[in-house]
């Protein structure tokens, strides 16, 4: 990994600027990622014009599960639902700002599959939803 990707995640990591939990909310998901151990739950505000008012995580696991976390959260607030459900997999590598192998990629996508269950309004997150 970059040294200075790697300073980034692990800056998400340490000092995340939306870790929390919203109450009320409009929106609340929570997931695992098994391999590793990751737990990410999210709560969202949206406002009558349908963007994203405020989000948050909370959660714990790997520093990539949690800063990409922080990174989908800072990134949607303000945006419309519309474009928040048409995230994929390429967004997150975007903003982590690297390249990760197979089993790095599942804490990366675990907040975005999460958040798009969410803003969804589905029963249960499936990996079709990041990809
Ligand atoms: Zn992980």
């Amino acid at each position: 990994m970059d040294d200075l990707y790697r300073e980034v995640i692990i800056e998400h990591y340490k000092n995340p600027g939306y870790r929390g939990h919203l109450d009320p909310h409009n929106i609340f998901f929570a997931d695992n990622n098994p391999l590793c151990g990751d737990h990410i739950e999210i709560t969202i505000q949206i406002n009558e014009d349908e963007t994203v008012k405020d989000a948050r995580f909370d959660g714990h696991g790997c520093a990539i599960s949690q800063a990409s976390a922080d990174l989908l959260m800072e990134f949607i607030i303000g945006k419309p639902i519309e474009e928040v459900k048409q995230l994929n997999k390429q967004d997150i590598l975007d903003m982590l700002g690297i390249d990760l192998g197979p089993v790095r990629l599942k804490c990366a996508l675990l907040s975005l599959k999460v958040l798009k269950a969410g803003v969804y309004g589905l029963g249960e997150a499936s990996d079709s939803l990041v990809e």
